[in-house]
C-alpha cells in the first residue's frame, strides 16, 4: 500500500492531502511551521483523517511517495526521499494521475514571463466560444482540486518547479512562451531550467512554441508538425502578424493557400509587444481545440489584465508612472523597458543570480534616470554605470517602509514631462515587501502621495 508524504500546508499541499484521503488512501503531511494558518489548515485535514506532523522536515516512516508543490530537490524533506529511493512527484503528475478517463484536455503553457497572462486570455477566449473552461496551476485553482470536474478544458499554468517534477503529462496542447535566464539558484544552471521546461513537450498532442524566441524553437524542434507563433509575417503552419492583424495559418482547413483572421492589434490590451506575443499563444492553444476566431477576438476583447503587469496607476504632471511590480527578472523588465520610449526606471530587489548586462545594454537609449532600491541594487548600478554612463542614478538604500515614498520622489524630480516612470524592478521582492503586489501597492501609494504632495503645492 502507498503511504504519501505531503510536503507542506500550503494551498495545493492541502488540497493534494485532501483528495489523496477522500480516495482512500494514506496520507501524512509534514509541516516545519506551526502557524495560525498551518494550525487551521491541519484541523481541517484532521476532520479527513488526515495526520499532519509539525516540526523538521523528516521523512515520517513507511512513506513510499513524495508529493512535492515544487520545492528544491536540495530541501531536505526532498533531499531524504531521493536518497532513500522515495518517489517524489509533483502536485501537478499527481493531478495528472488521479484525473478519470474521458477529464477535460489540458491546455498546457510555460515560460518565464507571460503564464498568468496567456492562461486568464486563453480562459477568456475558449469562454467566448462558449466552453466551460478554468484557469488552473499557479494562478487561482490547485490542479488536483479541477481534474475530476465537468469542465470542457483546463488551461494550465506550469511553473518550472511543477515541470521538474513530472513525468507523465500528456496535455492536448502544450506551448512555451520564452526562456530566459530565472530561478537558476533553484534549478542549478540554465541548461536545467531550459529542460524542465521542455518536459511539457514530450507526450503533448500539439506542440506550440514561440518561433521568435532562440530557446523555445531549439526546444519545440524535434517535435515534427509544431506550431509557432512569431510576430512576424507567419509562414504556413505558423501563427503571427500580417500588417495590424493576428493571422492563423496553423490550424485552418488548407493551410498551404489559408489564412484566417483571429482579431485586430487593437484587441490587444495592455497594448505591447510581448502581450501581441501573448496573445498568439493563447490563441494558437484555443485554436488546437478548434474555438472559431471570432471567440479568439472576443475572448480577447474580454480579457481583463492582472494587476501588476503594465499597469498605468496615474499621470502626474504630464508624467506617466507604470506598476509592473510583477517583472521579477531581467527578461519582463526587458519587455516593459522596449514598451516605452523615454523612462526613468525604478529597479531592484533580489537578482536571484541573473545578470542584468544586457538589459540595461539594451534599455540604455530609452533611459532618462534610475532610482534603484532593495538587495542588489549595487548590481544594477554597476550595470548601469558600464553600459549607459550618462544615465543619472540615485541609489536608495534602506529597508524601511519610507523607502518607496523616497524612491518616487527622486524619479519624479528625474522625469520631463512625457517621459514614464516604470517600476519594473527586474528582481524579486522579498527581500523588502511580502511579494510583488506589496511592492506594486507601495509604489501606487507613493504616487497618490506625490500627487497630493504637487496639488498642495500648487
Ligand atoms: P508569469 O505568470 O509567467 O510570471 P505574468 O503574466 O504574470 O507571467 O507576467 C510577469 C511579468 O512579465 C510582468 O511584468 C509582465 O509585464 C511581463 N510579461 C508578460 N508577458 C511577457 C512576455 N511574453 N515576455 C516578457 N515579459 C512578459
Amino acid at each position: 500500500m502507498t503511504l504519501t508524504c505531503v510536503a507542506g500546508l500550503g494551498v495545493s499541499g492541502s488540497a493534494v492531502a485532501r483528495a489523496l484521503a477522500e480516495r482512500g488512501e494514506p496520507v501524512v503531511v509534514v509541516e516545519e511551521t506551526e502557524g495560525e494558518r498551518q494550525l487551521a489548515a491541519a484541523a481541517e485535514l484532521a476532520a479527513v483523517g488526515v495526520r499532519t506532523l509539525f516540526g523538521p522536515p523528516v521523512l515520517p516512516e513507511g512513506v513510499t511517495r513524495l508529493v512535492t508543490t515544487g520545492w528544491a530537490p536540495h530541501h531536505p524533506l526532498v533531499a531524504a526521499a531521493l536518497g532513500s529511493g522515495v518517489e517524489v512527484v509533483g502536485e501537478v503528475e499527481l493531478a495528472w494521475r488521479l484525473r478519470p478517463e474521458h477529464a477535460a484536455p489540458w491546455l498546457a503553457l510555460t515560460g518565464t514571463n507571460g503564464k498568468t497572462t496567456v492562461v486568464r486570455m486563453l480562459t477568456s477566449i475558449l469562454l467566448a466560444a462558449g466552453r466551460k473552461a478554468l484557469a488552473v496551476g499557479n494562478v487561482g485553482v490547485p490542479v488536483v482540486r479541477a481534474v475530476a470536474e465537468p469542465y470542457d478544458a483546463l488551461a494550465v499554468e506550469l511553473s518550472s518547479f511543477q515541470l521538474h517534477w513530472s513525468s507523465t503529462l500528456a496535455p492536448h496542447a502544450a506551448a512555451i512562451l520564452n526562456i530566459a535566464p530565472d530561478h537558476l539558484d533553484w534549478h542549478g544552471s540554465m541548461e536545467a531550467y531550459a529542460a524542465a521546461k521542455g518536459r511539457i513537450y514530450e507526450r503533448a498532442g500539439t506542440v506550440i512554441y514561440n518561433a521568435d524566441d532562440p530557446e523555445a524553437t531549439r526546444l519545440a524542434a524535434p517535435y515534427p508538425g509544431a506550431v509557432g507563433f512569431t510576430l512576424r509575417v507567419p509562414k504556413r503552419g505558423e501563427v503571427g502578424v500580417v500588417e495590424d492583424l493576428l493571422v492563423d495559418r496553423a490550424f485552418v482547413a488548407d493551410p498551404v493557400e489559408a489564412a484566417e483572421e483571429l482579431a485586430t492589434l487593437a484587441d490587444v490590451r495592455p497594448f505591447a509587444p510581448h502581450n501581441v506575443a501573448n496573445a498568439l499563444a493563447a490563441a494558437a492553444l484555443a485554436r488546437s481545440l478548434g474555438v472559431p476566431s471570432e471567440a479568439v477576438r472576443q475572448g480577447l476583447r474580454d480579457f481583463v489584465p492582472d494587476p501588476h503587469r503594465l499597469a498605468h496607476v496615474d499621470r502626474v504632471g504630464e508624467v506617466d508612472y507604470i506598476d509592473d511590480s510583477k517583472a521579477t527578472n531581467p527578461h519582463a523588465a526587458a519587455a516593459a523597458l522596449s514598451s516605452y520610449p523615454s523612462i526613468v526606471w525604478i529597479a531592484g530587489g533580489q537578482l536571484k543570480g541573473a545578470d542584468v548586462d544586457d538589459l540595461v545594454r539594451q534599455a540604455a537609449p530609452r533611459l532618462r534616470g534610475a532610482v534603484l532600491l532593495g538587495a542588489d541594487r549595487a548590481r544594477i548600478a554597476e550595470a548601469l554605470a558600464r553600459h549607459a554612463p550618462n544615465v543619472p542614478v540615485v541609489d536608495v538604500p534602506g529597508q524601511d517602509t519610507g523607502v518607496m515614498d523616497r524612491v518616487v520622489t527622486e524619479a519624479a524630480r528625474l522625469a520631463s514631462p512625457g517621459d514614464t516612470v516604470l517600476l519594473s524592478p527586474s528582481g524579486a521582492s522579498l527581500d523588502m515587501f511580502p511579494g510583488y503586489p506589496a511592492r506594486g501597492e507601495a509604489f501606487a501609494r507613493a504616487v497618490r502621495e506625490l500627487r497630493l504632495r504637487r496639488e498642495r503645492e500648487r
